[in-house]
């Protein structure tokens, strides 16, 4: 048997850009600044070419990015009017369902080389050459029709999103669309428009803050006792598959989390051993059992210790809004922190 083994890089690029834009409906000039977060990924097979291999993924990463900042956009009303110019609602549409285009080459291809290579089985023996034609004939037209119901039902459920359906009514915009700009003429200096209708995410609870990896930064300021940050010390939090945030923390606080975190995670872990024993002894096994769950339990306290840790102890809170435009929300226990944050989008 063939052994393989390799090691895939992940890359991600964050950017943004500035975009120019004048309205279909009543001819004003507005701008916005439109972020997104480039992927890229390559494979070092049996970990030959690791160098080259890290460098391809950021390359990937930054052509990714580059063709994101070209190709979508943020559904930003006319501060005017509140129309949305159809180039916007496009290019947004661009946003979503960017995997289902590969996916459908790949049912197409796949399915159409398999049916073949099946037939080509079938026809090696006499008695299966009828088989072997309808393979050859059935296989591709299954594999190619599913191909066009994956694009289609794309299509469907890019064309669900109608921003304009209740123009002239301000429309509702997803959470996170970045302000209108406008230039003020006298200074020259780009000045932000309020957005007139809050997306339904962003009145999720209190103290939440959206944040968009890629436009936003987060201060350099300790977030929980605001002292100045030590970039060495920055906790590097994952939200999901290729975004990740670096918290800011001072030393001194970074330290106390981590001390906070283990003890918690110990007592959490032989709490969990102990309520493990006695509902184990409850149970009246055989030996041999009781010692199996027993052992059990004490290997897989010390995981639930650390997850019910981490969750308890975290002085920031993270979750996920739209990963396709990289959104998430933040609150923090430090509420000086969150107006820094508010202050400094
Ligand atoms: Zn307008
Ligand atoms: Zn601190």
């Amino acid at each position: 048997m063939l052994l393989y083994f390799d090691r895939t890089f992940t890359e991600t690029v964050s950017g943004n850009r500035l975009v120019e834009l004048k309205c279909e409906h009543c001819s004003g000039v507005y701008y916005y600044l439109l972020a997104r977060v480039g992927r890229g990924a390559a494979t070092a097979p049996y970990m030959i070419g690791q160098k080259r291999a890290a460098q391809k993924a950021k390359e990937k990463a930054r052509r990714d990015l580059e063709k994101r900042l070209r190709d979508e956009s943020e559904l930003v009303p006319c501060p005017k009017c509140q129309w949305i110019n159809e180039s916007l609602v496009q290019g947004f549409r661009q946003t979503y369902y960017r995997g289902w285009g590969i996916g459908a080459i790949v049912v197409g291809s796949a399915g159409t080389f398999f049916s073949l290579l099946i037939a080509l089985i079938f026809a090696r023996d006499l008695m299966n050459k009828s088989y072997a034609v309808m393979t050859a004939i059935l296989g591709p037209i299954i594999s190619l029709t599913l191909a066009f119901l994956i694009l289609g039902w794309r299509k469907l459920m890019r064309n669900r999103i109608q921003p304009n359906c209740d123009f002239p009514h301000t429309p509702i915009i997803p959470a996170g669309t970045p302000s209108a700009l406008i230039r003020n003429a006298e200074t020259g200096l780009f000045e932000a428009i309020p957005r007139p209708v809050e997306a339904p995410n962003e009145r999720k609870g209190n103290g939440w803050v959206v944040f968009q990896l890629g436009l936003n930064t987060l201060p350099q300021v300790c977030c929980v006792c605001n002292d100045s940050a030590d970039p060495k010390c920055n906790y590097p939090h994952v939200i999901c598959a290729g975004l990740a945030l670096s918290i800011p923390f001072c030393r001194y606080c970074a330290r106390s989390w981590k001390r906070r975190k283990w003890k918690t995670a110990l007592a959490a872990a032989v709490s969990l051993i102990g309520l493990g024993y006695i509902a184990v002894s409850s149970l009246n096994l055989e030996d041999l059992l009781f010692w199996l769950l027993l052992i059990g339990t004490i290997v897989v306290a010390p995981f639930f210790g650390l997850f019910i840790a981490g969750w308890k102890t975290s002085p920031f809170r993270v979750r996920l809004v739209d990963r396709s435009r990289s959104i998430v929300l933040l609150s923090f226990q430090n509420d000086e922190y969150r107006k820094i944050l508010v202050e400094a989008k």
